[in-house]
């Protein structure tokens, strides 16, 4: 007897080449390998762009003068007119499902008369114009869709200049699913998930989604094949989670309940439920033999700071030392000066690192805090790299300094990054990569973007995640409206002008300008100097923007701070760590051209005292899409909501393309439309990795499909 053949998997797909196909002929296969395709599991992966449904497309008669349109339409007659180069053309009369005319001409193309046939159906791309008194268009773009019956059916992406057309790659993903309809094709995915999720088997999702016979088909499809996207990086993030949590070389700090729960009762304020949850988490993972990879989300004011505080306190308490690293000096300082506040509070109640209370608290020698940037002075740098080294230094904030050469700790427990977007991944693992020795050392990433669950499912899949969704009471807030009109404009620099005449101060973002710095500097100065000149006349007013050299800016918002400025204008340099808490009007001009969470951001910058804020978002061109976004801000003031809205306004996947490159195997899922598909994949890879790990198959697909780049990230963040 002979044994039926495995089903082919995705490793057998990647080892036929294209010409093994009937219908791969050379001109065919060299097309495909420009547009990437080099073998059949390419080939089965190179997913429609769209799909048409004939009895949706435009018809002749509906196209406008002057507007470009896509038309399907047969040809009909074909001329070609001789002549001296320019004025050789080809004629060609189409018709549209209605019997509609359309007449086209190609200049400078013959080889159209040959490519084009009687009764070959096209789909025809261009603008409709008139020529003496008669609509045509000239050289429109031609896709050959072939003689192709049924109701929808596939376009293929094409390059420019591929030649091939979308029906004949739609004609050989036909065989290839047909020559591989024998064998099958492998299916990893255990079958009780696919019931659970309704979803059909891949041979013929692949089936449904390059030869639907319906739109509920092609979803049905599709699902499926996103599904396995979703799956498969889950598997992979979520395998690394369980590496580390197996993995025994995390340092299992001694956490003193009773010690850190007389720090909390000596804080200024009491905690939030959001930061004594966080907090909570952040202990148990410390408790833990394994190392803590954990994301703390908080925007900006929700308190992040004191959470650290906690986290770091428990770790020096159980003798270890923690790191906090900012992105930049003036972020390192304001946390610098942050820690050591909070830390003087605990102090001065009569416990900790006084005379009085240290032998309350069981003996334990004061806290010491340093401050490591680019601008210690080499004395200081010495005596804290020193210090580091010996252990006398127990908590240590900085910059990137903190990796810099001949920074080597004692016992580094805690590692706590603010990332703000700033720092890459290879900078979090050379910190943490300090700690080698005594066991790795915990991780703490604080981020103040608040993203979508989802996102975060799959940007920081392999971390866990701790978000503060929960505001400080005794905040003012902030009142947001957005402004068009110039009588209502003249309302916002009242407003401003009272505001400082009361003593507070305010901000005035200028326009975003994409181009370079240099413009954006050049719009933010004709702005300062129109603005001091009319409506902030008489103010004391302060120009900040990127180009100006750190010498400069850091006095400048020095000034600011100590409120010898009123006003403040600005590019989005301010979004990143200014902190005044005197400032209580924003006014964003230009605020269409802002996303929703840089509004929010910038935005945060007031109403963070105890007088209300005030932000105007004064719009230049009232687009819909613009509108949507401004709307949302001014009806939301939750970051966490309106990065979820974020998403649904907004193009497709752009989270994962601003975080990194790479992700080659997310060729059909996005965040935004496959949302839901996301907690659904995560939980059936948990349901996996916890029953003993990806099947062989799935495994390998994995290897394959997940470039190196992608597992190597996974890896190291
Ligand atoms: P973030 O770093 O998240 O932007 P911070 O940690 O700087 O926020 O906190 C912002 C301000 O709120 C600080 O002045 C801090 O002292 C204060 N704060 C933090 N937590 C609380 C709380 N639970 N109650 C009152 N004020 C708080
Ligand atoms: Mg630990």
């Amino acid at each position: 007897m002979v044994e039926a053949p495995a089903p082919l998997t995705w490793r057998d797909l990647a080892g036929i080449d294209l010409e093994r196909l009937k219908r791969g002929n050379r001109r065919r296969v060299q097309a495909l390998g420009e547009l990437g395709v080099a073998h059949l599991g390419d080939l089965l992966t190179y997913y429609p762009r769209r799909y048409l449904d004939r009895s949706r497309e435009a018809t002749v008669d509906e196209l406008q003068v002057g507007e470009d349109a896509t038309v399907l339409a047969t040809v009909e007659r074909v001329r070609a007119v001789p002549g001296r180069s320019r004025r050789r053309r080809v004629e060609v009369l189409f018709s549209d499902r209605e019997g509609a005319r359309l007449h086209c001409v190609f200049f400078n193309q013959p080889w159209r008369a040959k490519q084009l046939r009687e009764g070959m159906q096209t789909l025809l791309y261009g603008r409709l114009e008139t020529f003496r008194g008669a609509t045509q268009m000239t050289n429109p773009v031609v896709d050959l869709v072939g003689d192709r019956t049924g109701g929808i059916f596939a376009v293929y992406p094409l390059s420019a200049k591929a030649a091939i057309g979308t029906w004949e790659i739609a004609d050989m993903v036909a065989e290839a699913l047909r020559r591989c309809a024998q064998r099958g094709i492998a299916d990893p995915v255990p079958p009780e998930l696919l019931a659970d999720h309704d979803l059909c088997g891949r041979h013929e999702a692949l089936r449904l989604v390059h030869n639907p016979e319906s739109f509920a088909e092609v979803t049905r499809g599709r699902n499926r094949l996103v599904f396995d996207e979703l799956l498969r990086m889950q598997v992979v993030l979520v395998g690394r989670k369980r590496l580390r949590q197996r993995s025994g070389d995390g340092i299992a700090h001694r956490v003193d309940a009773e010690l850190l729960e007389g720090f909390r009762q000596r804080l200024p304020f009491a905690l939030t439920a959001a930061q004594s949850r966080t907090v909570d988490e952040i202990l148990a993972d410390l408790r833990q033999p394994w190392p803590m990879h954990r994301l703390l989300q908080g925007e900006v004011g929700s308190g992040k700071t004191v959470v650290a505080l906690m986290a770091m306190l428990a770790v020096v308490c159980g003798g270890g030392q923690a790191a906090l690293m900012a992105p930049t000096e003036v972020l390192a300082e304001q946390h610098h000066l942050g820690l050591s506040e909070l830390l003087r509070s605990l102090d001065g109640a009569g416990g900790f690192g006084s005379a009085g209370g240290r032998l309350a608290l069981g003996g334990l020698p004061p806290v010491s805090l340093e401050l490591l940037t680019g601008r210690t002075r080499a004395s200081g740098r010495e005596r804290i790299l020193a210090g580091l080294t010996n252990g006398d230094v127990d908590m240590v904030v900085g910059t990137h300094a903190l990796i810099g050469e001949g920074v080597a700790f004692e016992s580094l427990g805690l590692a706590v990054v603010d990332e703000q977007h700033r720092f890459g991944v290879e900078q979090r693992a050379a910190l943490r990569a300090r700690g080698a020795g005594g066991g790795l050392p915990d991780v703490l990433v604080m981020t103040a973007t608040p993203i979508p669950r989802t996102a975060a499912m799959t940007v920081y899949g392999d971390l866990d995640v701790s978000r503060l969704d929960e505001l400080p009471a005794g905040r003012a807030g902030v009142t947001t409206s957005a402004v068009t009109e110039a009588l209502q404009q003249a309302a916002v620099w009242e407003r401003l002008r009272a505001e400082v005449a009361a003593g507070r101060q305010a901000y005035v973002v200028c326009p975003l300008i994409e181009e370079s710095d240099k413009v954006e500097a050049a719009g933010a100065e004709a702005t300062y100097e129109e603005l001091r000149a009319g409506e902030l006349a008489g103010l004391r007013v302060g120009l900040l923007h990127g180009r100006l050299p750190a010498s400069a800016r850091e006095p400048l918002m020095a000034a600011f701070r100590r409120g010898e400025l009123d006003v403040l204008v600005a590019t989005t340099v301010i979004e990143v760590g200014v902190d005044v808490a005197n400032a209580t009007v924003m006014v964003i001009l230009g605020a269409d051209r802002f996303g929703i969470a840089q509004l929010h951001q910038l935005r945060g910058r007031v109403g963070r005292g105890s007088q209300p804020g005030w932000c105007f978002l004064v719009v230049e061109n009232p687009s819909p899409p613009a509108q949507a976004r401004l709307g949302a801000l001014v009806d939301s003031s939750d970051g966490f909501e309106l990065s979820e809205i974020d998403l649904d306004l907004r193009g497709e996947g752009t989270l994962m393309d601003s975080r990194q490159t790479g992700r080659s195997d997310l060729k059909l899922a996005s965040l935004r439309r496959d949302r839901d598909w996301i907690p659904l994949a995560r939980r059936a890879a948990e349901s996996i990795c916890d029953a003993g790990g990806p099947d062989p198959v799935l495994a390998d697909e994995i290897a394959l499909l997940l470039s190196d780049a992608d597992i190597d990230y996974f890896d190291k963040s």
